[in-house]
């Protein structure tokens, strides 16, 4: 049976100091839970505080928000995979959509990071959505679809299936829009079907997450959908008490 997965993406908040402040207080709330996990996804410089802070609950992960998919080198302000697991993170966002569409990023550059976050022994969560527009001109299958198969090229069955995906209709990040719980289950049952055809039957236990404006009113519902494994949250994964709310939905 697959864990429910709580994801936060703090994006660019939560330096150090308050990263630390967010989780002594969360924890104080939130004992172990055996039936869920939390990844949290603060920013590069915030990872080996969170990190350490959660060392002694298995319940509760941390990832980078993005690498770059060399391992080092003169490349100045990137972070790569392996110094991201150095600093304690075990996942890493790849493909957000404002990597995508803030910082330029193609399908191709998501599937080296991929790629790299494999070799370096993170867990890649590979992000998929679709643009309003493209979903206005009924395309929003087409556009998740080659994204997901960019990000996977090259990978062997093995790999896929250790990986997570997240759907995040870009129209509804950070806007209040959220996808209702049933448009967003039918965009994973596409992308389920596609990770079938990649590497079969284990494609059934991999999770996909969805994100997009969920709070703690609408994350019950959205988790109640059959292909619907847990959530990517934004905006309302900042506040502790908030998060805490949402993680026991
Ligand atoms: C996100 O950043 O992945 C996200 C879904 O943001 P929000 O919850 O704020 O829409």
């Amino acid at each position: 049976m697959k864990l429910p997965i709580f994801a936060a993406n703090w994006k660019m908040n939560h330096g150090p100091t308050d990263a630390r402040a967010f989780v002594k207080s969360f924890l104080a709330h939130y004992p172990r839970q055996q039936d869920r996990k939390v990844v949290f996804f603060p920013n590069a410089l915030s990872v080996t505080t969170v990190a350490e802070a959660v060392r002694d609950r298995p319940d509760l992960a941390v990832g980078v928000q993005n690498i770059h998919f060399e391992d080092k080198g003169a490349f100045t302000g990137e972070n790569s995979a392996p110094m991201a697991r150095d600093a304690g993170a075990t996942h890493v966002l790849v493909g957000h959509s404002e990597r995508r569409h803030v910082f330029g990023e193609s399908d191709a550059a998501a599937g080296q990071k991929v790629q790299a976050a494999l070799r370096a022994g993170l867990t890649p969560v590979l992000c998929v959505g679709e643009l309003l527009a493209e979903r206005e001109a009924g395309e929003t299958e087409a556009v998740v679809l080659r994204q997901l198969r960019a990000g996977v090229a090259g990978l062997e069955a093995p790999q896929v299936a250790g990986m997570l995906f997240a759907y995040e209709p870009v129209w509804a990040i950070g806007t209040g829009r959220t996808a209702t719980p049933a448009d967003a289950n039918a965009v994973h049952v596409a992308i389920r079907a596609a990770l079938r055809e990649a590497i079969g039957e284990r494609a059934m236990g991999v999770p996909i997450l969805y994100g997009g404006s969920v709070s703690r009113s609408n994350a019950p519902l959205l988790l109640a959908e059959e292909e619907i494994d847990g959530v990517l949250v934004g905006g309302a994964s900042l506040d502790a008490d908030g998060w805490n709310a949402i993680v026991r939905a």
